[in-house]
């Protein structure tokens, strides 16, 4: 399974728009890894999650051809996951885009907002309502959509995506996940995890994970034999107002054995 990073960073981006701060100057200088779009990532070209403001910048960037995704699973409705307007793009009179329906699976709030993004247009989207903790076989894989704990004002989801024999957690935006989702993990074997590390050192982690709630993570995963020996762990979603660029994040995550991820980076499992 091929795992694209097609954006690493979290609400603003890196550097962000008219931000001044020292490591939004730096980003700006050095480049490279430290320049990071809105969070996704695109799975075997053809099952994507969350479509953000950059995605028509990722299809530049990447050569895309997002006609190709079957699966769109959408985690929350906040804009740096969901721009639903440019959903609006693949409708008829602003795509050919072939006969292939895309699915979007989702829950309440962005479904409702997708719903009105598509209202009155003639389209081949088929919008499915998931449920936390009810499996669903989609075109491309099995999906568990799993309780995050992040925007108390709609349900944020988290993912387990079964595909080829491999298993996924997709685990953001969230701080430390809610109880269900630690019982739901247990005796579960996972082959990568993706967690956020938004707020960096901070000490914040209900709504956004930091440094120690990705780590202490990693320790249960590990202790209770989710991650797999041989399994990765990445972390991505990074925020600059937690002031650290790519060199710090890798020299913090490294020893401990986690990839910090960057635009562009892919992964196969
Ligand atoms: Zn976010
Ligand atoms: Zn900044
Ligand atoms: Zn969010």
């Amino acid at each position: 399974m091929k795992i694209h990073f097609l954006g690493t960073a979290a609400f603003e981006g890196i550097p962000s728009l008219f931000c001044q701060c020292a490591t939004c100057r730096q980003a700006r200088e050095r480049g490279g890894s430290n320049v990071r779009s809105r969070t996704s990532v695109l799975i075997d070209e053809v099952l994507k999650i969350d479509f953000p403001p950059d995605t028509f910048y990722h299809s530049l960037r990447y050569g895309l051809d997002m006609d190709r995704v079957q699966d769109l699973l959408i985690t929350h409705s906040h804009s740096d996951h969901l721009y639903a307007e440019d959903l609006a793009i693949r409708a008829e009179g602003y795509a050919e885009s072939g006969n292939s329906t895309l699915h979007v699976y989702a829950h309440d709030v962005p479904l409702r907002m997708t719903t009105l993004a598509l209202q009155g247009l003639t389209h081949n989207y088929e919008l499915h309502r998931v449920r936390p903790f009810e499996a669903i076989q989609t075109q491309t894989s099995t999906i568990v959509p799993l309780l995050a704990s992040h925007d108390p004002l709609e349900t944020c989801l988290l993912y387990s995506i079964e595909k080829d024999g491999k298993t996924i957690l997709y685990g953001h935006d969230s701080g430390w996940f809610p109880d269900e989702t630690w019982t739901w993990l247990k005796n579960k074997k996972l082959d990568l995890v993706v967690l956020e590390c938004t707020v960096g050192r901070s000490n914040h982690r209900t709504n956004h994970m930091n440094v120690d709630a990705v780590l202490e993570t990693k320790e249960w995963l590990m202790k209770h034999q989710v991650l797999n020996p041989e399994g990765t762990m990445v972390v991505t979603h990074f925020s600059h107002n937690a002031g650290l660029l790519h060199e710090d994040l890798i020299e913090i995550f490294e020893p401990y054995g986690i990839q910090v991820a960057y635009d562009g980076m892919t992964l196969h499992i």
